[in-house]
Formats: structure tokens, C-alpha cells, sequence
């Protein structure tokens, strides 16, 4: 039987993985500091402690996986990464993550080993035309991320890129652009702007106003998260290093998410645009590299995924106001 570990099983998108996997056949070890939030894990084994600790990383990273998957990263939304007040914290706490995780798995000399990043490292001044947004591959540099939470990804994707050169580990990078999807944070503060809006709306009654941060012209594009792990799990039996995007090419302005979401839920809703952390003017995946060398790029509408989000999110606020 094939094994897997999941770091960040715990979280969004490592969530929906263990369950990927399990259905794939794999044997599962998920670890996180936390247990799934919104639902019981799949995992064969889940073992719940902090992979900045050294010791707890060696001690999860016990044996040979056919395929590892690092997720775990101090994450959030646009009001977490984007207002300086978390940057010490996500510096420290996703790098400290990146390198015992790399040593451990070097030391027990695991090969296979897939690493999210984020278009979040994309450098800003290419972000700034709402329209035309540049982010292929190979615009990285000269660096200059919006964010430390970019900055961060930067290192650490080439952290990831160094072990494969210098000690043969088959290192894959992707950068996901904005992942949803059920079973996601979508409360709190930490939760991304699909999530949010879908909260918003489903706590409004029609003909409500909702806050928005900024004019809502800013544009991006948002990938279902079915469609995140197809990429992803291509991308890790392929023999393509990357680093290379996961996104959707389906870019909207915010305003647009907005009301595809009201028209999901049958409401109409008025926008109340107050200043907030908007993050880049513009941002959308290029997935001319990922049809190159994977021969795959996603199809799935936005408006598709939205409709599963939508429909898990109403039940979760309906859930906490009873
Ligand atoms: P998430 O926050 O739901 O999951 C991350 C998980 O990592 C959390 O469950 C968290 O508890 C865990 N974690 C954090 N610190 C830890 C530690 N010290 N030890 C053990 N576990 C720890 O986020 P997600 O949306 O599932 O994202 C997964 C990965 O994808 C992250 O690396 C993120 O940066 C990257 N990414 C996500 C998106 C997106 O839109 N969701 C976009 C770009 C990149």
C-alpha cells in the first residue's frame, strides 16, 4: 500500500487531500496543531503537534512516504496577511515549518515532496492594472511581494528548490491563486474573500447592505478546490519541478463575486464599499506553463464552485444561529 503524510491535514485544502488520498488508496499520516474543524478526518493516523518544534517533526517524519505534501503555513485572509499586524508571526512560523520539515525528510531521504506557495510572491508592480495582471512563472523577479506572507512563500519555495539540487529530493512547487471550497474557514478572520461574501450573504436578508473592503474593481481569480488537489497531485507524479500556477483563468472583480454570490442565494444585495486590506489592483493565473507540461489546466466555472461554497457556508450559519 502506497503511504502519504499531509502536513496541514488539519486545514482547508490538506483536509479535502487526506480525503483524496484515501479514496486513491493511500495510506494516510495527516498532522496539524489542530484537529479538522469541520469535519472527521480520513486519516489513517492524525497526529495533532507543532512542526516548529524539530523533535515533533522528526518524530511524525518517522519512516519512507511515497509522496508528501507540505500545506501547513500561519495563513489567512486579506485581514490576517495584509495589515502588518500578524508579519513577525507568519515569517517565523511558516519558515520554521519549511526548514525542520525539509531536514526531516532529508534526513530519512524522502523524495517525493510537494510544497504550496503562493501567487501571493508575484511582485506587486505587476499587479497594478486590474486588467492585465502578470503573473507567469517566470515574472517573479526582480522580487517585490505585496506581502511578508509572499516573501515568505519566495524563500521557501526556493528552499524546496535546493533540496532537489543539492541532495536529489524530487521537490514539486505550485503556486495556488486563491482556493475555495466547503470546509473552509469562513469566520473569524482568517477566512478569504469567496468565503466571506458567502457568509455576508447568507446572514443578509434581501435587499440588505454588506461591507466590503475597497471599490471592489479590484480583480482576481478564484479555483474550486477539487480542482486545486487534480493539479496538485498531477503536478506530484509528474516529472515537472515547477514552480508553476494552480489558478484559475476566470478573472472577476470583487464587485462580480459578489453578485454572482446574490444570485446564487436568490437576494438582491447593495455594497457599502469601507476602506480595509485590499492587497494587489489585479491578479490571475497563467496557465500556459501547467498546459505545457502537465497537459491540464482547470475548466471548472466560478460560478460552479460558488454554488457548493455558498450551499456549505448557509448551512454553517444556520447551524450557529440555532
Ligand atoms: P489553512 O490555514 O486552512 O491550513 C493550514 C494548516 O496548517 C492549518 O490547519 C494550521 O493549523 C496548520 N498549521 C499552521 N501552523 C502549524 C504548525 N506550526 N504545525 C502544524 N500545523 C500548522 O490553509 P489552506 O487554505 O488549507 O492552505 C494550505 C496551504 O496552501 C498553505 O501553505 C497556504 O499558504 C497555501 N495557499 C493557500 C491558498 C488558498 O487560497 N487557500 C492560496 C495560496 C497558497
Amino acid at each position: 500500500m502506497k503511504t502519504a503524510l499531509v502536513c496541514g491535514a488539519g486545514g482547508f485544502i490538506g483536509g479535502h487531500l487526506v480525503k483524496r488520498l484515501k479514496r486513491e488508496g493511500f495510506w494516510v499520516r495527516g498532522v496539524d496543531l489542530k484537529a479538522h474543524e469541520y469535519a472527521e478526518t480520513e486519516a489513517d493516523d492524525f497526529v495533532v503537534g507543532d512542526l516548529r518544534d524539530q523533535y515533533f517533526t522528526r518524530s511524525v517524519i518517522d519512516r519512507r512516504f511515497d509522496e508528501v505534501y507540505q500545506l501547513a503555513a500561519d495563513m489567512g485572509g486579506a485581514g490576517y496577511i495584509f495589515t502588518g499586524e500578524n508579519d513577525a508571526d507568519i515569517m517565523h512560523n511558516s519558515a520554521t515549518i519549511n526548514l525542520n520539515v525539509l531536514d526531516a525528510l532529508h534526513k530519512r531521504n524522502v523524495k517525493n515532496v510537494f510544497y504550496s506557495s503562493s501567487a501571493c510572491m508575484y511582485p506587486a508592480y505587476n499587479q497594478e492594472d486590474p486588467d492585465n495582471p502578470n503573473c507567469a512563472e517566470d515574472s517573479a523577479y526582480p522580487a517585490a511581494p505585496d506581502s511578508e506572507y509572499g516573501w515568505e512563500k519566495l524563500f521557501s519555495e526556493r528552499l524546496y528548490l535546493t533540496y532537489g539540487r543539492n541532495y536529489g529530493m524530487k521537490n514539486r512547487v505550485a503556486r495556488y491563486h486563491n482556493i475555495f471550497g466547503p470546509e473552509g474557514t469562513w469566520t473569524g478572520g482568517k477566512e478569504k474573500a469567496p468565503a466571506a461574501m458567502c457568509r455576508k450573504i447568507a446572514q443578509a436578508k434581501s435587499g440588505d447592505t454588506i461591507d466590503m473592503w475597497g471599490d471592489g474593481l479590484q480583480t482576481r481569480s478564484f479555483l474550486f478546490v477539487d480542482e486545486c488537489l487534480e493539479g496538485t497531485t498531477r503536478l506530484m507524479r509528474s516529472d515537472f519541478t515547477g514552480p508553476v500556477n494552480i489558478g484559475s483563468e476566470e478573472m472577476v472583480t470583487i464587485n462580480q463575486l459578489v453578485d454572482v454570490v446574490a444570485d446564487i442565494a436568490g437576494k438582491t444585495i447593495h455594497k457599502n464599499h469601507i476602506p480595509g486590506p485590499v492587497g494587489v489592483r489585479g491578479r490571475n493565473s497563467d496557465n500556459r506553463l501547467i498546459e505545457e507540461k502537465l497537459g491540464w489546466s482547470p475548466s471548472q466555472t466560478l460560478r460552479a464552485g460558488l454554488e457548493r461554497t455558498y450551499a456549505w457556508v448557509e448551512q454553517q450559519v444556520m447551524r450557529n444561529a440555532a
